[in-house]
């Protein structure tokens, strides 16, 4: 029954542009983003280019200007956490070129100020304040997966001393192996996500950020039971923080650089034509083609909603960056 209180038939795929601001000591404020218009509009202005060639109009779900708080930007994500504990699918990604803010609108800056924090923690606020809210009704069980994909391979990111916690009774995990920890409160998650960026840190070689070559997903999964009738339901909601979406000069990279960004481009045309077959209907959906569209799967498609960020870097240097991010995000919208 609960899982048709949402029926929300607007269609499930949902693409949001936000545009990083200027940053501090950023000497040339000259912007590449020339309007955001209503009904999700941004123009482009491409300095390179004269006349006709130089304005170009994308249109999305929603365009969130350099002002844009992240409190404004979650209200418009708050209705997809309702439906995870209404026994919906849902995936959040951030895409963009690496700079661009995709940790800034999943994690926020900072940890300790709840004023900038991410969508991730706001989410988990409300998950556990509905399902709290639910107590009488339903009984919730939810508990966390933290994993990173690097060249293509899956690591376990809440591995402790070497443990791998999942003693769950959860059946149907996409990633059976790694470990899935119970979950209480906000804290609890927190703490998680603190040994989950540890971890990860780790594996870090000490020339190559390893976060802007991996992708990261926290994925919370909850079980509900209904106390009177005893039906159960599943939901999960999986937060990804994408790889940098950037383009790699192939003059310049070589070996395992190079091995990244093939990994990488490979992974993200994937995922761009999952969701644009999903987008058209399209009998075949494959989502055979890369580790992080099979990991998905099930959270792609059929029932599951899906909530697309892509972000921009307003700088003139970042105009190709800039442009090719828009038109993957075209495509998927
Ligand atoms: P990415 O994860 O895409 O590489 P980050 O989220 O790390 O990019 O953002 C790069 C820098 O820009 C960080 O210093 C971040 O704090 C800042 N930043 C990004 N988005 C915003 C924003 N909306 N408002 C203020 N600062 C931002
Ligand atoms: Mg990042």
């Amino acid at each position: 029954l609960l899982y048709n209180q949402v029926q929300d038939l607007k269609g499930t795929i949902r693409v949001f542009c936000r545009v990083r601001p200027f940053l501090q000591g950023q000497s040339n404020g000259q912007s590449t983003v020339d309007y955001i218009g209503e009904n999700g509009n941004i123009m482009i202005v491409n300095p390179q280019k004269q006349g006709k060639d130089a304005r170009r109009v994308f249109t999305f779900d929603k365009v969130f200007g350099t002002n844009v708080t992240q409190e404004q930007i979650y209200a418009d994500t708050q209705p997809l956490i309702r439906s995870v504990l209404d026994g919906y699918n849902v995936c959040i990604f951030a895409y963009g070129q690496t700079g661009s803010g995709k940790t800034y609108t999943m994690s926020g800056p900072d940890l300790t100020t709840e004023e900038t924090w991410g969508v991730n923690y706001r989410a988990l606020r409300d998950l556990f304040r509905i399902s709290k809210a639910r107590m009488d009704v339903i009984e919730y069980e939810v508990g966390v997966q933290m994993i990173e994909i690097y060249n293509e391979q899956v690591r376990d990111l809440l591995v402790i001393h070497g443990n791998i916690r999942n003693n769950s009774q959860l059946n149907g995990l996409n990633v059976p192996d790694a470990s899935l920890v119970p979950v209480k409160c906000t804290k609890d998650v927190l703490d998680l996500m603190k040994i989950g960026q540890r971890n990860r840190a780790v594996g870090a070689t000490a020339l190559n950020e390893r976060s802007s070559r991996s992708h990261s997903i926290l994925t919370i999964h909850v079980r509900g039971k209904e106390l009177v009738s005893g039906s159960t339901l599943k939901g999960c909601l999986h937060l990804v923080d994408l790889a940098g979406s950037e383009r790699v000069d192939k003059s310049e990279a070589v070996g395992e650089r190079l091995k990244e960004a093939q990994h990488i481009n490979r992974s993200l045309s994937a995922l761009g034509d999952v969701i644009s077959a999903l987008a058209q209907n399209s009998s075949h959906v494959p989502y055979r083609n890369s580790k992080l569209t099979q990991v998905l799967q099930d959270s792609l498609g059929g029932h599951a909603k899906t909530l697309m960020f892509v972000h921009i870097n307003p700088e003139v240097n970042s105009i190709g960056e800039t442009i090719s991010t828009l038109k993957f995000a075209e495509r998927v919208a």
